[in-house]
């Protein structure tokens, strides 16, 4: 018998993988996790019925997320991430040497634990001694934090349930708070294309706007996200439009190099009108 995964984008379209075998299903306060395994993405993690990362195309996201606002910062020290408890953003952000430490806050310990024990190659960086893993609400987190960080990156899952606070002004007022001068937020920024997802894109485009005074999306080509062509928020407390890289790379990636940091920044028309 064929097993097949479906994930809808809209009641009409949506994405279905040959599932050769479901590794684990759990349940946490917070969300439903399976685990499948599958001949053409490799092993894939779904939260509530959404595609998390597969191991096939992982690099891409967490490479772009990452490197953009690293590479946008002459001296990256102090990194928060909100959300991720894949590690996968952690992998990358700790390739660059100039990182001392790497605070990581996720709700849901469930997803840290099974993203070491099915996915070490997106979790290795847990055991890097500038690491330091907080399981709580990353809104209670920003809310309280005496730190002051260069790059927050916020890798959470849509804005539903426990992350809906994650897209909200507050969260951002927030964040701008604990960024030095110079600091940088990138957030998961949705599609422009499917209408759930191009309504959370307009208002988080939004929303960023009325907190920094410098803010742009990218994107990068996501074959297993809705439409493939996904955005992530970036802003700037400096207001400075700096849209390329500041350093060279030193490091192995898949995706991302100096050519893809700028073209990440490259707007089609129909982006441009929904950003008006
Ligand atoms: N970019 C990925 C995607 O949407 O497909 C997200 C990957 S990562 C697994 C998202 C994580 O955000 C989840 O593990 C979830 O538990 C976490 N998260 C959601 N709301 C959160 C909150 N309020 N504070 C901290 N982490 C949160």
């Amino acid at each position: 018998m064929e097993l097949w995964f479906t994930e809808k984008y809209s009641p009409n379209s949506g994405i279905t993988i040959k599932v050769k075998k479901e590794l684990a299903h759990k349940k946490s306060d917070f969300q439903e996790m399976s685990i499948i395994d599958t001949y053409e993405f490799g092993k894939i993690m779904v939260l509530d019925g959404f595609i998390m990362f597969t191991e096939k195309d992982e690099f891409i996201y967490h490479e772009m997320i990452a490197h953009v606002p690293l590479f946008s910062q002459e001296n990256p020290e102090n990194v928060l991430l909100i959300g991720g408890g894949d590690g996968g953003a952690v992998r990358e952000v700790l390739k660059h040497n100039s990182v001392k430490r790497v605070d990581l806050v996720e709700i849901d310990k469930m997803v840290v634990d099974a993203s070491k024990e099915f996915f070490p190659q997106v979790s290795s960086g847990f055991s890097d001694k500038r690491f330091h893993l907080h399981i709580e609400d990353g809104i209670k987190f920003v809310k309280q934090s005496k730190e002051k960080y260069d790059v927050v990156i916020v890798d959470s899952t849509d804005p539903i349930g426990p992350a809906v606070g994650l897209y909200q002004r507050d969260f951002y007022k927030n964040i701008y708070n604990i960024l030095n001068d110079d600091g940088i937020l990138v957030v998961q920024g949705e599609s422009p294309y499917y209408r759930d997802t191009k309504e959370a894109f307009i208002a988080l485009n939004k929303e960023l706007k009325t907190v920094f005074p410098f803010t742009m999306p990218y994107f990068a080509f996501i074959p297993t996200y809705p439409s493939g062509m996904w955005s992530l928020g970036y802003a700037r407390k400096d207001g400075k439009e700096i849209l390329e890289p500041l350093r060279q790379k030193t490091f192995e990636t898949k995706y991302y190099n100096s050519e893809t940091h700028k073209a990440s920044f490259a707007h089609p028309e129909f982006v441009k009108e929904l950003l008006k």
